[in-house]
């Protein structure tokens, strides 16, 4: 059977399911072109859940002189927060400066105060800056030794995953088809465009589309890909690695963004009741497919943190979890990893268009650039709609709509009267849509661990509205519990055997899932 059964031919196939080809997919639709995405894996598996989670101007490019390049996604990260204020809110960010940094304390704070005046009216808030005393009483476990001072900044966190998934869901709200589980294996000049052959998991199917425009957003798959195509197989990006671990929470609210010694950045970052801490960047040349973070990049993180927060415990043994992700970063030959520019390339060449490069905060800026060179290759140039709203998006501002709206959300007797907040947080105005599975049946409001907020009933919602195929999707991406204290043992045996009940697995399935979710966690249990 052909998963594409009724379709034939399209306007726009689109090659890999991240955020680049998410966020193409939704404005393509949505301004009128039939679209199909292709996925290999699932949704966001490759670089666009491996991120550091910020929405940022990049204030380290400012010491560039890249004002443009700040000013831009500064710009993005205040769209983005008014958009999409379920999957991106503000985070403080503490700049400790010592005595032998490179940069001293007067630099910082011309830096701090550039980076509030191009942010605009609309900045966060002000940044501050503390003397040593001050920040100790703030932040005691801060190295106090050799101390000059520490900035406050705001930028802001996201959840990456998720805000893949919301441009899918959108792309689709819009007409476009998105298949999870389903690679491009080759493609061939056809008249007018392309014939597309793809394959779903497990091999057992496959089909042929023929589509009028191709696009190769396929991230660090991007070399690769270009081998299937009937164009000249071309190098589009120079991969570099980045690790983080997760570590128990070392502060609940504000980030810590330091210069380690080799003069790469480190950050600190709250994220789900831990700390994580990235990252590293190193030349990459093996297959994307079995990416896996390094002893050594762990020691690395693990060092460099301790000379931070040296009063913490930073064994080896502190680490629950670590995952890595390739940056897709545009080709360059030579030169250090940290010099390659993180700027987009986006390049038509005939009917095929390639985008790499760039960051998650400018996704939608890539996104309209792409758009337009399609629509001049295909003569369909409209008026541009933008894009469209994200599933989760509430009609107003988020305050309001948390105290308003979702304090009427009804809870069945016995069920924690927070859930409507904490489901409101993570999928926004269709959080009442999870609701609504566990008002109707009792075995969805299952816990999914003590003392967790998370239930069974996002479970089924991630299989029924969300495309999660495998436990690891569910695990992973849709609810990231695989990252956290809780990612093996009971969590992984309820979310399983709900997931079969979804599912109709077997028992000899859903065990496999398991196996295939634990091989995916590291370090492993
Ligand atoms: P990907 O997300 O990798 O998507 C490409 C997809 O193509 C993959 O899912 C893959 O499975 C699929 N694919 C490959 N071949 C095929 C095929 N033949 N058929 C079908 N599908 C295929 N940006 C920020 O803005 N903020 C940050 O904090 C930040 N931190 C980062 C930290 C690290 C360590 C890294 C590595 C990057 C970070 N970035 C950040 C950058 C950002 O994450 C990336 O620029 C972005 O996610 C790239 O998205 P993409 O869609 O191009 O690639």
């Amino acid at each position: 059977m052909n998963v594409l059964s009724a379709l034939s031919q399209t306007d726009l196939v689109i090659i890999g399911g991240g955020i680049n080809g998410a966020g193409l997919a939704a404005l393509a639709a949505y301004s009128g072109l039939s679209v199909v995405l292709f996925e290999k894996g699932d949704f966001a598996s490759g670089t666009s859940s491996k991120s550091t989670k910020l929405i940022h101007g990049g204030i380290r490019y400012l010491e560039q002189g890249r004002l443009s390049l700040v000013l831009g996604s500064l710009r993005e990260r205040r769209h983005l927060l008014e958009c999409a204020p379920h999957l991106v809110h503000p985070l403080p960010f503490l700049l400790p400066v010592y005595r032998d940094d490179p940069r001293p304390a007067w630099k910082l704070k011309i830096g701090l105060w550039l980076y509030d005046l191009l942010a605009g009216p609309r900045n966060i808030s002000r940044h501050r800056w503390y003397s040593p005393a001050r920040i100790h009483d703030k932040v005691p476990t801060l190295r106090g030794q050799d101390l000059t001072g520490c900035g406050l900044y705001f930028d802001a966190q996201v959840n990456d995953a998720r805000l893949v998934l919301e441009n899918i869901l959108a792309a689709q709200q819009a007409g476009a088809r998105c298949l999870n589980y389903c690679g491009v294996t080759k493609v061939e000049s056809a008249p007018d465009g392309f014939k597309v052959r793809y394959r779903r998991e497990g091999g057992s199917i496959d089909g042929t589309l023929h589509t009028s425009f191709l696009v190769n957003a396929s991230g660090p798959w991007a070399n690769r890909t270009s081998e299937i195509l009937p164009t000249h197989p071309q190098k589009w990006v120079r991969p570099t690695r980045g690790t983080h671990i997760v570590v128990p929470q070392v502060l609940p609210e504000e980030a810590i963004l330091v210069q380690a010694r080799d003069g790469r950045v480190l950050f600190v970052i709250p994220w789900r009741g831990c700390s994580l801490v990235g990252t590293t960047d190193l030349d990459e040349s093996g297959n994307p497919d079995t990416l896996q973070p390094m002893e050594s990049e762990i020691n690395y993180l693990l060092k460099e943190a301790s000379r931070v927060l040296p009063s913490l415990d930073w064994s080896r043994k502190k680490v629950i979890s670590a995952f890595s992700g390739l940056r897709p970063l545009a080709w360059t030959e030579g030169g250090q990893t940290s010099s390659v520019s993180r700027e987009d390339r986006i390049e038509r060449q005939g009917r095929t268009l390639t985008i790499v490069g760039g960051k998650l905060t400018t996704y939608q800026t890539m996104a309209r650039k792409a758009l337009k060179l399609v629509q001049e290759a295909l003569g369909r140039r409209k008026a541009s709609h933008g894009f469209p709203s994200l599933p989760g998006t509430p009609q107003g501002p988020w305050g309001p709509f948390l105290r308003d709206t979702v304090s009427r959300w009804r809870v069945p007797n016995r069920v924690d009267p927070t859930l409507p907040y904490h489901l409101a947080k993570l999928y926004g105005a269709v959080g009442e849509k999870v609701l609504d599975l566990l008002r109707n049946d009792e075995k969805l409001r299952e816990p999914l661990f003590n003392g967790g907020q998370d239930v069974a009933a996002q479970i089924a919602y991630a299989v029924r509205e969300e495309k999660a195929v495998h436990l690891t999707d569910l695990l992973f991406r849709r609810l990231e519990l695989g990252y956290g204290p809780h990612r093996w043992g009971p969590v992984a045996e309820t979310a399983s055997r709900v997931m079969a009940r979804e599912l109709d697995w077997s028992e000899e399935v859903r065990l496999a899932e398991l196996d295939r979710y634990r091989k995916e966690l590291f370090p492993a249990p």
